[in-house]
């Protein structure tokens, strides 16, 4: 049965905002050392914005735009509807009929367009040997940033680049710092490029990050962690990080996340802020005292 001290922590909890599914999350807390957070939507505000836009010389922005858009029009991730918010500020008034699309998590969108393949997605996506043509100081400098970049091809290559901007939480720092000074050691997972991780690294001060990571090495990442640290958690909002949820210690969903990522997790911090993540360990080892 449920003791009176974990109650009252609960209750605690939930009046700032931290949402306990059981009284065992709120107890595990206390014994955290390693914390795992996802990127894009965790870290960051997960509201990307197009900044660059880099075409191949013979592509026109309105045809590229319009096919562009037509194509991510169909998708319902965080990088699709910013691209379609820039292409509606660029003229884009109506989207074109896309005859095949399909949605390959973690990667992008493969599509038929008048009987023509369009891609949209990230590098390895669209074909290194395509990318190779679009690799140069330009783009690597965009990656040094933290910028994500997508890459289009049509029938005959990489048609264009845009290159888009998330900004980091406001908390993000310091809850970073807040973590690391507790002794708990900070891994972010992203499915972006390695060189983004590396700037948003550099941003935040993580101690590691693993780029290109699929949602199934999300969850062997996690493995990982739960094999050299006593008690993990791990952060996300997204549903390609629900398995990982389900295999941390502790699984913890921002409340702006999807429906699949809030029913998978132990704890929903429903302002998405990470900061609250020391309010529950703090209210975690108080409750622990009185109650053992
Ligand atoms: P994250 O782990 O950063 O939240 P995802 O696993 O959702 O990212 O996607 C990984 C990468 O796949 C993105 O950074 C992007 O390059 C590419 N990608 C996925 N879906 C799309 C899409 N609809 N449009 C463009 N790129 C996409
Ligand atoms: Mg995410």
């Amino acid at each position: 049965s449920i003791m009176p001290a974990t109650l009252s922590a609960i209750s605690n909890g939930a009046r700032q905002g931290i949402l306990f599914k059981g009284g065992t999350h709120l107890e595990k807390l206390a014994s955290l050392k390693v914390i795992a957070l996802d990127k894009t939507g965790t870290l960051t505000n997960g509201k990307p914005e197009v900044t660059n836009l880099i075409l191949r010389e013979d592509m026109n922005q309105d045809y590229f735009l319009q096919m562009t858009c037509s194509i991510e029009n169909l998708s319902n991730h965080p990088l699709a509807e910013a691209i379609v918010n820039y292409g509606k500020k660029n003229g884009v008034i109506s989207f074109g009929e896309v005859e095949k699309m399909e949605d390959v998590i973690g990667f992008g969108l493969d599509a038929t367009i008048n009987g023509e393949n369009w891609k949209v997605g990230k590098r390895s996506f669209v074909g290194e040997e395509n990318a190779h043509l679009f690799f140069n100081e330009q783009t690597s400098q965009l990656l040094k940033e933290g910028k994500t970049l997508v890459y289009v091809t049509d029938a005959t290559g990489i048609a264009g680049v845009l290159a888009l901007q998330d900004t980091i939480r406001k908390e993000t720092i310091d809850a970073i710092q807040s973590f690391k000074k507790q002794g708990i050691y900070t891994v972010m997972l992203t499915g972006d490029h390695e060189d983004t991780a590396n700037a948003i690294q550099a941003m935040t001060d993580l101690d590691e990050y693993v780029a290109n990571c699929l949602p199934e090495q999300k969850v062997h990442e996690i493995k990982r962690l739960n094999e050299t640290y006593q008690m993990s958690a791990m952060v996300g909002d997204g549903i390609n990080d629900a398995p990982a949820l389900a295999t941390a210690h502790v699984g913890i969903a921002m409340g702006g996340g999807t429906d699949a990522v809030i029913e998978t997790s132990d704890v929903v911090l429903m302002k998405n802020d990470l900061t609250k993540i020391t309010k529950a360990i703090q209210l975690s080892k108080r409750t622990n005292r009185i109650v053992k």
